[in-house]
C-alpha cells in the first residue's frame, strides 16, 4: 500500500556486500519501524553474482525502491598498485554526478539522505537541497573512533604507525596497536591512505553518524565520541553519534537445493556441535594456510560447515569484488588430497558462498571461525555464538583485538593469520575450545560472555532499547526538518 505524503529518504552504498547488506537491513528499519518510503542507490560492481541476488531481494516483497547505479568506467583512474579502498573510494567518486541529478529529480523529494562511509562526497549536494545527510558506518564505535582520529593522528606522528613503538592512544578509547590497525594506515605513502583521510574529514560536515553497534556493548567509546566526550573534544567536533545496532540480515527463507540439503545436513547434527568456517564476502588465503586449516579441522575431530574460495597468494580480500563466481569442483582440488572423502561424515564443504545467517541460526552451529568482518561478528553474536578470530583485512584486526582481548567473545591464533601461517594443531585446539563437550574454565566464560551480549543486543533492539530510541530520534529529526 503507497503511504499518502511519506518521509522519502535515500540511502546511498557502495559496491561490496559488507556494505550493501547493513544498508538495506537499514533501509528495512526505516520502512517498517517509522513508515518511511526508502530509495536505496546502490553503486554496484556488476561483478558479483551474489550482490545482484542480494540487492534484487529487497525488491520482493516491495520493500524498498531500488536504484542500481552501474560501476563508472574507471578506465586511466587507477594505477596497478591500487587497492581496494582507493577503487571504492574512486568509484563512488565517479558516481557521485549520477547520484547528484537523481537527488534533484526523485519524487517525492527526499527528505533526508544517509550515505554509508564511501560516500561521503554526495553529502554537500544534501545541503544544496537543504536537506539532512547522515553518514552509516555499519563497523564499531572503536573503528569510527580511530577514523575520526586519524586526522590528528597525522598531525601527531612522524614516520610510519606501524613503527611505533607505542599503541596509538585515542581519547576517551582503548589505544590501537601498530599490528591492528587498518589496511589503510599500514602504509602513508599509498593512496589509500590519502583517501582514508579525506573521509575522515568528511563525515563531521554531515548532520550525524549511525554506528553498528549499541550502548551496552560499546558505550564507553559512544560516550567517547559524543558532544562533550573526549574524543569530540580533541577533535572540537560536536556530531551527533547514534549506536544503531546490531543491524544485521534476517534469516531468509531461500528454498534452492543447497539450502535444503544444508538445512538437511545441520538437522542431523547434535545441539551446538559444528563450527561453521567462513571468510565474509572477499576473503582468501594462501594455498599452504587453506592446507593447514583443512588438517587443523579434520585433526580436531569435530563437525564442520567450510565456505571454501579458491587461494590466492595475493591480497587477502581477493574475492571482494567477485564473490561467488567461481566453480565448485576447481575449489575443492585445492584441497589435501583425500581430505574430502576422510570427512565426508563430519564436514561440509560449500563453494563460495553459503546462506549464512540461515546457518548461523541453526541449533546445530557451536562455534564459528571467522574473519571477524563486522557483519559476521554480528550475526554470529546475535545468534549466541563464541568465534574463533582469524582477521584479514579492512579493520578486521582491530575487531579480532576486541572480540578475544576486550569482550571476551573469542579465541584467538597466538600470531596474526596474515603475518604468518596458522599451524594445524592450534587451529584444531581453538575449534575445540569453541566447541561444546570440551569444557575448558576459558571456554565456559567466553560461551557465557556471548550469551550476555546476545541478550543485551535483543535489549538494545527492542522497543525502548538504546538502539531502537536512537533510531527513532534520527527519524524524528528527519521528520522535523520536512
Ligand atoms: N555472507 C554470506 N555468505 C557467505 C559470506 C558472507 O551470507 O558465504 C554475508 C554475511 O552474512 C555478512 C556479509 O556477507 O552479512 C559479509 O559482511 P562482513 O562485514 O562480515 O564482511 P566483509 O565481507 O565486508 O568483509
Amino acid at each position: 500500500m503507497e503511504l499518502q505524503n511519506p518521509t522519502h529518504l535515500l540511502l546511498v552504498s557502495s559496491p561490496g556486500l559488507g556494505h550493501v547488506i547493513p544498508v538495506i537491513e537499514l533501509a528495512k528499519r526505516f520502512v517498517l519501524h517509522h513508515n518511511f518510503k526508502v530509495t536505496v542507490l546502490a553503486v554496484t560492481s556488476q561483478t558479483s553474482r551474489v550482490e545482484t541476488q542480494i540487492l534484487n531481494s529487497v525488491l520482493t516483497p516491495s520493500l524498498c525502491h531500488l536504484i542500481d547505479i552501474p560501476s563508472p568506467d574507471l578506465t586511466g583512474l587507477l594505477a596497478q598498485n591500487d587497492r581496494m579502498v582507493t577503487r571504492l573510494c574512486v568509484m563512488m567518486r565517479e558516481s557521485t554526478p549520477a547520484i547528484k541529478s537523481i537527488m534533484y529529480e526523485i519524487t517525492p523529494r527526499p527528505s533526508a539522505l544517509i550515505v554509508d562511509f564511501f560516500s561521503t562526497e554526495a553529502i554537500p549536494a544534501a545541503r544544496e537541497l537543504d536537506i539532512p545527510s547522515y553518514v552509516f558506518v555499519p563497523s564499531h564505535a572503536w573503528f569510527l573512533a580511530l577514523l575520526l582520529y586519524s586526522p590528528l593522528l597525522h598531525e601527531k606522528i612522524v614516520g610510519e604507525y606501524v613503527d611505533q613503538k607505542e599503541p596509538l592512544k585515542i581519547p576517551g578509547c582503548s589505544a590501537v596497536r601498530p599490528e591492528d590497525l587498518v589496511d589503510q594506515m599500514l602504509d602513508r605513502s599509498h593512496r589509500e591512505y590519502t583517501e582514508y583521510l579525506g573521509i575522515a574529514k568528511r563525515i563531521p560536515q554531515s548532520d550525524g553518524v549511525l554506528v553498528n553497534t549499541w550502548e551496552e556493548l560499546q558505550g564507553e567509546d559512544l560516550e567517547a565520541l559524543r558532544e562533550g566526550g573526549l574524543l569530540s573534544e580533541a577533535l572540537n567536533m560536536k556530531l551527533p553519534v547514534y549506536g544503531v545496532g546490531p543491524i544485521v540480515r534476517q534469516p531468509e527463507s531461500e528454498t534452492s537445493s543447497l539450502t535444503d540439503s544444508l538445512t538437511t545436513w545441520l538437522d542431523e547434527q547434535p545441539s551446538k556441535s559444528v563450527v561453521y568456517v567462513s571468510f565474509g564476502s572477499g576473503g582468501t588465503m594462501s594455498f599452504e594456510q587453506m592446507t593447514e586449516l583443512a588438517w587443523g579441522l579434520e585433526l580436531s575431530e569435530r563437525r564442520f560447515i567450510w565456505v571454501l574460495r579458491a587461494p590466492s597468494e595475493g591480497a587477502a580480500d581477493a574475492a571482494f569484488f567477485t564473490t561467488g563466481s567461481n566453480e565448485v569442483d576447481a575449489v575443492a582440488n585445492y584441497l589435501p588430497e583425500g581430505f574430502a572423502s576422510r570427512t565426508s561424515k563430519v564436514g561440509l564443504l560449500v563453494p563460495e558462498w553459503a546462506q549464512q545467517v540461515n546457518i548461523l541460526g541453526h541449533g546445530s552451529i557451536g562455534g564459528f571461525l571467522t574473519h571477524c568482518g563486522w557483519g559476521s561478528t554480528l550475526e554470529s553474536v546475535t545468534n549466541g555464538i563464541p568465534l574463533i578470530a582469524w582477521p584479514l583485512y579492512a579493520e578486521q584486526r582491530m575487531n579480532a583485538t576486541l572480540l578475544a582481548e576486550e569482550l571476551g567473545l573469542a579465541v584467538r591464533p597466538a600470531v596474526l593469520p596474515t603475518k604468518k601461517v596458522v599451524r594445524r594443531e592450534e587451529i584444531s585446539e581453538m575449534v575445540r575450545k569453541v566447541i561444546e563437550g570440551e569444557d575448558s574454565v576459558k571456554s565456559n566464560r567466553i560461551r557465557k560472555r556471548v550469551r550476555e551480549v546476545q541478550e543485551g543486543a535483543m535489549k538494545a533492539m527492542s522497543m525502548d532499547g538504546s538502539s531502537y530510541s536512537a533510531l527513532s530520534h534520527v527519524a524524528k529529526a528527519i521528520e522535523g526538518y520536512r
